[in-house]
């Protein structure tokens, strides 16, 4: 089992983005092989700063190592510095065919009416992913449901190019959804999940945010004046209540059904704190990782170099057959 997983390389990392990927990466890690990049070569299809793309580039990679991913044990690096995946990407856009691209529903969605005036990398954005875990012969990709079409989308590139040029060259990458991967709300909607890009602060909890401000922005959770009932059926049409249970279960790594267990009968009042409480003994470590980390971030880029001379070594065959089957190579 092979897995690979990217990351954009955005500020702003929250809760959701912690227990619904970054989580389960680490777990992931001592599970299979693992492969986890910053997307930076793909953060190039939108309108970037360059020096705000370089910091946050070493800054989630501190993020990533302070949330317990060993670069010792995952490969960590950054797209770029493996120029494999541009190569191989531009071999697959001979296979890639406009109109399975044009039902890109994320290209329909980012594109909106200004097709004309999007970027060429934002159509082509899904070969490039694709190039990314054929590359590495990836047997499983974590994707969250927004992802799934474009992990088809790869299967399709990958059993067409075999097809085509007659090789049994890329393996055919499984979804890995896991199951214990929760969907955190917003605090102030529990409609909308929480999201870097919701302009209110309160609306998540940063992962580099203080104790008291973690601590305040739980208190001002918005929630419902019912005590907690017995199990989860009882919290079908209360999604703010659901959301802040499920976030204890996640960070308790439990079960919905035994916090409730633990907590029936507690009003918001008495069940806030106790979330804070566990938020901060589990937040404030990372923070005070990351924090250390970014002290040095000569030594952050040392581990993002070191990762992208491992993953150079494992894309390096593949490239070179997928040369070989085009006739770019003898
Ligand atoms: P944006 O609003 O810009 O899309 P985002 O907060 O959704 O930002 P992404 O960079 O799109 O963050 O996602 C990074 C990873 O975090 C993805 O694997 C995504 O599925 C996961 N993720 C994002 N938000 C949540 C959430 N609220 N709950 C669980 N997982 C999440
Ligand atoms: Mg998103």
């Amino acid at each position: 089992m092979r897995v690979v997983s990217g990351i954009q390389p955005t500020g702003n990392l929250h809760l959701g983005n912690y227990l619904g990927a970054i989580k389960q990466w680490v777990a992931m890690q001592h599970q299979a092989e693992s492969l986890f990049f910053l997307a930076d070569l793909h953060a190039l299809t939108v309108a970037i700063d360059p020096r705000e793309l370089a910091a946050n580039t070493i800054e989630m990679a501190a993020t990533l190592v302070a949330c317990g991913i060993d670069p010792d044990t995952a490969i960590l690096f950054n797209q770029a510095r493996v120029p494999a995946h541009a190569e191989l990407c531009w071999l697959l856009q001979g296979t890639a065919r406009m109109g399975w691209l044009n039902r890109m529903t994320q290209w329909k969605d980012k594109a909106g009416k200004n097709r004309e005036g999007a970027s060429v990398g934002l159509f082509t954005y899904p070969v490039l992913q694709a190039a990314d875990v054929l590359l590495y012969q990836a047997t499983h990709v974590p994707v969250g449901d927004d992802q799934r079409q474009h992990l088809e989308l790869a299967r399709d590139i990958a059993t067409k190019f075999n097809l085509d040029f007659d090789v049994a060259l890329f393996t055919l990458p499984e979804p890995y959804i896991s199951p214990a991967a929760p969907r955190i709300m917003s605090l102030r909607d529990g409609s909308a999940k929480m999201s870097k890009s919701d302009p209110s602060e309160a609306s998540r909890i940063a992962l580099i945010d203080s104790d008291d401000v973690i601590a305040q922005k739980l208190r001002k959770a918005k929630t419902d004046a019912e005590p907690l009932p017995g199990e989860a059926a009882g919290l079908a049409d209360r999604p703010e209540a659901r959301n802040l249970v499920g976030i204890f279960a996640a960070l308790a790594g439990t079960s919905v059904d035994s916090v409730l267990a633990d907590h029936a009968g507690q009003g918001f009042g008495a069940f806030k704190p106790a979330l804070a409480d566990l938020a901060i003994a589990q937040l404030a470590p990372i923070r005070d990782r990351l924090t250390r980390l970014l002290d040095d971030r000569a030594a952050v880029a040392a581990i993002l170099e070191r990762g992208a001379e491992r993953a150079r070594a494992l894309a390096a065959p593949t490239l070179l057959e997928a040369q070989r089957a085009t006739g770019l190579q003898v």
